[in-house]
């Protein structure tokens, strides 16, 4: 089955695809994507791909990714193409870029962190230090998190 027969075109919007096989929700999770705001989101999984063997597409009607959004999706797709449309024409393609510094939205995994302390109001930031693997490094402990880590928190398990 073609992929125009599996998710139908949007108008204007997002498309992002060439997310790795299962990691569909992940993504939706990290734009913050809930379904409550109204989006028409359209989401497939596991369908096949010739890069990828299998793959997952995202489409969101009605809503354009920022740059910061576009690089965030790279910690847990880092394969994913983002094509911007508008009037049924693809208008922009942005490629994912992992950032060198992860800010704000994964936390430390060491307790005693200091960005753990409930008392500090200090946001948790990486250093990105391999991209493959994934591995990041606390700035402020020196802790690492590795890929699964990373992906388990995203995830909300
Ligand atoms: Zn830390």
């Amino acid at each position: 089955m073609s992929e125009e027969l599996v998710v139908r075109r949007i108008s204007n919007g997002t498309v992002i695809d060439h997310i790795p096989s299962g990691r569909a929700l992940k993504v939706l999770r990290i734009l913050g994507i809930t379904g409550e705001e109204g989006y028409m989101v359209s989401m497939v999984m596991n369908v096949y791909s010739k890069k990828l063997g299998k793959k997952d597409i995202v489409k969101v009607e009605g809503r354009e990714l920022s740059s910061e959004e576009v690089n965030k999706i790279a910690l847990v797709a880092p394969t994913a193409t983002i094509n911007i449309v508008r009037d049924y024409e693809v208008v922009e393609k942005r490629k994912v870029e992992l950032p060198d510094r992860i800010e704000g939205i994964l936390r430390c995994v060491n307790p005693k962190c200091v960005t753990n302390a409930p008392r500090e109001a200090v946001h948790p930031s990486f250093r990105v230090i391999s991209r493959k693997p994934l591995k990041l490094v606390c700035e402020y402990c020196g802790e690492y998190l590795t890929e699964e880590e990373v992906i388990a928190q995203l995830a909300g398990t």
